[in-house]
């Protein structure tokens, strides 16, 4: 008999793991992939609107770190000619701050004539010099205020961790939120020593990889033409056979030697081995019967909400070139930032008089957005917009999507609970039971491709 193995989720993550699987034991294990969406892709969607192309969750991602296994991935599905990568502009990011948005320095020049590097260089002198002590897990704004300043938490920490986590910086921990920053200072003493090192390092590294990963890493972040979701439909169709939707599980339990999972509408699925590719509060509603204390510890790793307003202009004269902006929380405006779409892949573009702008809204500071009705927080865009970048012409398309508790939170004790979660699972479970996606190491859609990437690696 075939060894039965279930992943449970299709978003990434759990799509990632299961190719992997596939790849490494053929036909010789029965693989499921269990999914209650009727959709695969979990947070990763895209949709075409009236001829304009939104992303109503992630629409980039980076081509270096992690980036690599997503570009590897890319290659094995055969999707290099839909890989585009970000236009020159989009190295132009900004911040909204005091009233005007300023430009974050893309070169050396730039740096000594920005105003938001005021007090950056005596900081970075201090970072270089102060010895490090890793022993302590730190919030972001303890770390980034021992290290270098205070004011450089708030004013270019906070706003950087608003558009990846929609976070707080006191409450988030920096070894957990960022893990390569905090492993260059515990390895070299100092970020800065760190870096100087690596740019000593770099030459000749490039040449092993192949030339479409070479070229397109040229580029710092990527997408495809038709969006993300192309990533999603090379995975699903290579899946196509193993992939179970629309199937809700309930609760998860032991018959025996055998994990059983029960479905919404009665369906048993029983598996010698289970790959969790869910939330840890999905999980933690599953197991509530069966193991109420991983339940419990589970619900303490916490996750926000936000809502995501994609707006799109048939003909409107957009000035700005660059990536878009984020706000410092200290500015006290109702959104977290927004993104110029369509400066930053024009290939996605319908036309070449299209405005695309998305705008990001919630997080953990201004959870009560989330609680307005659609038309409110449509206002609340449009006002956004018509403050920060003068844009006073209605668009022509809205689409509002809602991600609840989407944004997972590493706040200070996280890793210490996900190795505590962990053992308890594997206790539980005699280590049939395995934890992916992106509760637990990495939110981006790269860290949960190479986490699911990994197994075959490591098993
Ligand atoms: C608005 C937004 C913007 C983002 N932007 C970026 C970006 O630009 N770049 C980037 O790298 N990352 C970005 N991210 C983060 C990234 O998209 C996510 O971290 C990643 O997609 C998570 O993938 P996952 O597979 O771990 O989880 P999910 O996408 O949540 O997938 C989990 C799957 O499990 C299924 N499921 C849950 N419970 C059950 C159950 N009981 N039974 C059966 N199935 C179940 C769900 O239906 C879902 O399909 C963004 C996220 C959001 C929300």
């Amino acid at each position: 008999m075939k060894k039965k193995v279930v992943v449970l989720g299709a978003g990434i993550s759990g799509l990632a793991r299961a190719f992997a699987l596939k790849e490494h034991f053929k036909d010789e294990i029965d693989l499921k992939i269990l999914d209650a969406a009727s959709r695969p892709g979990g947070w990763i969607k895209t949709i075409e609107k009236e001829g304009f192309l939104f992303e109503q969750g992630p629409r980039s991602l980076r081509t270096k770190g992690a980036g690599l296994q997503t570009l590897a991935l890319v290659e094995k599905l055969g999707l290099e000619g839909e890989v585009i990568a970000a236009s020159q502009q989009a190295k132009y990011r900004y911040l909204y701050t005091e009233g005007s948005l300023q430009c974050l320095p893309t070169n050396i020049f730039s740096f000594f004539g920005s105003k938001l590097m005021k007090g950056v260089l005596p900081a970075l002198i201090k970072e270089f010099t102060k010895a490090f002590d890793p022993s302590q897990d730190m919030s972001i704004k303890e770390f980034i205020g021992k290290r270098f300043s205070d004011s450089i938490a708030d004013r270019l920490f906070d706003p950087l961790v608003s558009g990846i986590f929609a976070g707080d910086i006191a409450a988030l921990s920096m070894r957990s939120s960022f893990p390569m920053i905090y492993q260059m200072a515990t390895r070299d003493g100092s970020i800065g020593k760190a870096l100087m090192k690596q740019i000593f390092k770099k030459q000749g590294k490039e040449a092993m990889h192949s030339p479409f990963i070479q070229a397109i890493q040229k580029s710092p972040i990527f997408s495809f033409k038709r969006g993300m979701q192309t990533l999603v439909d090379g995975l699903s169709c290579h899946l196509d056979k193993e992939l179970f939707l629309g199937c809700s599980i309930k609760s998860l339990s032991f018959n025996g030697s055998s994990i059983e999972l029960l479905s919404e509408c009665g369906e048993v699925f029983l598996a010698d081995e289970l790959h969790v590719a869910i939330s840890a509060k999905c999980l933690s509603a599953l197991v509530e019967g069966a193991a109420p204390l991983i339940a419990g510890e589970l619900l303490s790793l916490k996750a926000t909400s936000v809502v995501v307003l994609n707006m799109g202009w048939r003909e409107l004269s957009f000035p700005y070139k660059g990536f878009g902006y984020l706000i410092p929380t200290s500015e006290k405006e109702d959104i977290l930032g927004v993104v110029w779409d369509s400066s930053v892949f024009f290939e996605q573009n319908n036309s070449e008089k299209e405005t695309r702008l998305t705008v990001m809204l919630g997080g953990v500071h201004r959870q009560d957005i989330c609680k307005l009705n659609d038309e409110a927080i449509c206002a609340i865009g449009k006002a956004a917009l018509q403050k920060h970048l003068n844009i006073k012409t209605s668009p022509d398309v809205v689409h509002l999507v809602r991600a609840p508790s989407s944004i997972p939170q590493y706040n200070r004790g996280h890793e210490d609970t996900v190795s505590s979660i962990e053992k308890q699972i594997a206790k539980w479970s005699r280590g049939k039971i395995y934890l992916i996606g992106s509760s637990w190491r990495g939110i981006s859609v790269n860290d949960c491709i190479a986490e699911g990437l990994v197994f075959s690696l490591t098993r």
